[in-house]
C-alpha cells in the first residue's frame, strides 16, 4: 500500500515523466491575488498562465498544493467532523497543460494513474461530465471503455446547477469538468448511479477542469485565448482509498497529530487505533486535528489572528478547536503543541513550516490562551441557557445568550451554533441580529465589548444560506452575521 509520502512522490514523477514542469505549492494565503481569501485549489498560482495573461517557459505542470478551504466560494468548515471526506486544510495533486494537451490526454493519464498507480478497481470506480461534453462522454466510454451506466451528465449553468462546471470563485477561470469517484461501500450492494447518489458511498477524488472560460463580473462567460487543463486529486482522499478505510481521518496523515494528542492527554500513544477511530469522543480529536493543520499552515505562511477578513476565520477555527479541547479535558492551552507536531510531521515536505514554525506556535498559544480565560464561564453559561430553555420546553437559544457568549466570552455565534446542535436546538438568529445592529450602531458599546475577549467589530466570510455565496470583491465586508 502506497503511503501518503509515496502518493505524493508517484504523482509527481508519474507526471514528470510526461514531460510536466514540478512546481512547488504556494502559500495558502494568497501572495498577489485580492480575490482570495485562502488558496483553494492547485490552480490558484498559475490563474494568470490559464488566462492567457502570462507565459512561462513550461506549458505542462505539476505540484502538491496545501489547500485552506474555510471561506469564501470554496467553505468546508461546517462539513468537518460530520462527514469522512472534508477537511479545511488538504493537499491537492494537480496536472496542468496550459494550452497544451486536452480532454483525451489528461483523462488518460488520470485513468492510468487511477488504475496502475493507485490500483483501484475498475468496478468500484464511477465517472461525472458535464452535461452536454459529449467529447468527454465519448473519451470514456469509448476510448476508456466504461459503462456508460457508470458516467453521469450533471449540471446546467444556464439553470445555476454548478455541477461539474468549476470555477476558482465568482469571477476568473473556470470550464466544465469531468470527476472520478471511487465506491467506498460496494458491500452496500448494487445501485444506480443516478442524480442525488449518495456521495458519502460514493466519493469524488479527482476533478479533470477544461478550462475554456473567463467569468467577468456580470457573470458573463468569455472564452479564453486558449484551452487549457486543470486536475485536482485529493491527497487525503487518495490516501483513504488506497488504504481501503472511508473516512480522511483513518489515515496515517492523522497519525501523529493524533498521538500528539494521546501524549499530551496521557493516553497510551501506541493505543489501537482502529478501537480509537470507532470511540465515542473520535470526533472531537478529529476537528482538532483538522483544525490544527489550518491554523498551523496559515499562521506559518503568514497569517494574523485578528476579527475580521482572514484572521477572524482563523480565530473561529482555533475557538472551535479549543472546545473541543475542552470536551476531550484540556483546561489550559494545549493546541500549540499539536501545533508543533504538525510542523515535525509536515516538516520535510513543507520546509517552510520549519522556519516559521517556533513563531507560529507561540501566536497559537497566545490566541488560546485568551479564549481559555474566559471558556468556562461561556460553557456555564451556554449549559444553563441550554437548561433554562430545555425546561420551558424550548428548542432554540434566544438571541440575548448567543450576543452575550459573544460579546462577553468570545464565542463566535458560529460556535455557539454548534453546542446548540449538539443539543438537538437551534438559534434565534432574527433576535441576534437585531441585537448586533443596536450593538453596532452605538460606538460606545462598540468599544465596551470591544475588548472583552478579543471580540470587535467583526464580519463574517461565510457564504450565504444555500449555496448562494457573495461576490470575492466584497468578501471583508459582507453583511451576514453568522
Ligand atoms: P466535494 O464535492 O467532495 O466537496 P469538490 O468538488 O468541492 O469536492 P474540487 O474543487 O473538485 O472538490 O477539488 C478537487 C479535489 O480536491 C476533490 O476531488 C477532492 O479529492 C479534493 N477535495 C476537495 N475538497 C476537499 C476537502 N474539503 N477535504 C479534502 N479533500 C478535498
Ligand atoms: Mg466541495
Ligand atoms: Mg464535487
Ligand atoms: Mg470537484
Amino acid at each position: 500500500m502506497m503511503t501518503p509520502n509515496e502518493l505524493r512522490q508517484r504523482f509527481l514523477q508519474f507526471f514528470e515523466e510526461r514531460d510536466h514542469r514540478v512546481v512547488a505549492s504556494s502559500p495558502v494565503v494568497p501572495q498577489a491575488d485580492p480575490t482570495l481569501l485562502f488558496t483553494n485549489a492547485g490552480m490558484n498560482q498559475f490563474k494568470d498562465l490559464l488566462l492567457g495573461n502570462e507565459t512561462r517557459d513550461y506549458t505542462r505542470a505539476a505540484s502538491v498544493q496545501k489547500c485552506v478551504r474555510a471561506g469564501g466560494k470554496h467553505n468546508d468548515l461546517d462539513e468537518v467532523g460530520r462527514d469522512g471526506r472534508h477537511l479545511t486544510f488538504f493537499e491537492m495533486l494537480g496536472n496542468w497543460s496550459f494550452g497544451d494537451y486536452y480532454k483525451r490526454e489528461s483523462i488518460k493519464w488520470a485513468w492510468k494513474f487511477v488504475l496502475e498507480e493507485l490500483k483501484l478497481a475498475p468496478e468500484r470506480l464511477y465517472v461525472t461530465i458535464y452535461k452536454d461534453d459529449d467529447e468527454c462522454f465519448d473519451i470514456w466510454t469509448q476510448e476508456m471503455g466504461l459503462d456508460p451506466a457508470r458516467v453521469l451528465r450533471l449540471g446546467d449553468i444556464e439553470a445555476g446547477d454548478e455541477e461539474n462546471f468549476w470555477s476558482m470563485g465568482p469571477t476568473g477561470p473556470c470550464g466544465p469538468c469531468t470527476e472520478i469517484h471511487y465506491d467506498l461501500h460496494p458491500e452496500y450492494g448494487p445501485m444506480t448511479f443516478g442524480v442525488g447518489y449518495d456521495e458519502d458511498r460514493i466519493n469524488e477524488i479527482w476533478n479533470l477542469v477544461f478550462m475554456e472560460f473567463n467569468r467577468d463580473e456580470d457573470g458573463t462567460l468569455n472564452p479564453l485565448p486558449m484551452k487549457s487543463v486543470d486536475t485536482g486529486l485529493g491527497l487525503d482522499r487518495a490516501a483513504m482509498v488506497v488504504a481501503g478505510r472511508d473516512n480522511v481521518f483513518h489515515t496515517d496523515l492523522f497519525t501523529p497529530i493524533f498521538q500528539s494528542l494521546f501524549e499530551l492527554l496521557g493516553q497510551d500513544v501506541g493505543r489501537d487505533l482502529d478501537a480509537f477511530y470507532k470511540s465515542d469522543n473520535f470526533t472531537d480529536y478529529a476537528v482538532i486535528a483538522d483544525h490544527v493543520r489550518t491554523v498551523t499552515f496559515a499562521i506559518c505562511d503568514g497569517a494574523k489572528f485578528a476579527n475580521d477578513g482572514r484572521g477572524y476565520v482563523l480565530r473561529r477555527i482555533l475557538r472551535r478547536a479549543v472546545r473541543h479541547g475542552r470536551n476531550l479535558g484540556f483546561d489550559a492551552p494545549f493546541l500549540h503543541r499539536v501545533a508543533a507536531a504538525v510542523v515535525e510531521a509536515y516538516g520535510d515536505i513543507y520546509p517552510e513550516l520549519r522556519a516559521t514554525g517556533q513563531e507560529a506556535a507561540e501566536l497559537i498559544r497566545l490566541e488560546e490562551e485568551r479564549f481559555f480565560r474566559n471558556l468556562d464561564r461561556g460553557l456555564e453559561l451556554f449549559e444553563d441557557a441550554a437548561a433554562r430553555a430545555e425546561s420551558e420546553g424550548k428548542k432554540t437559544l434566544s438571541g440575548q445568550e448567543v450576543f452575550q457568549l459573544h460579546a462577553t466570552f468570545g464565542f463566535p455565534p458560529d460556535l455557539t451554533e454548534i453546542m446548540a446542535e449538539e443539543r438537538g436546538m437551534s438559534i434565534d438568529w432574527e433576535s441576534y441580529e437585531s441585537l448586533w445592529k443596536e450593538h453596532q450602531e452605538t460606538s460606545r458599546g462598540k468599544d465596551m465589548y470591544a475588548d472583552a475577549a478579543g471580540v470587535g467589530d467583526w464580519e463574517t466570510l461565510e457564504e450565504g444560506p444555500a449555496n448562494t455565496f457573495v461576490g470575492y470583491g466584497t468578501l471583508e465586508t459582507h453583511t451576514t452575521l453568522r
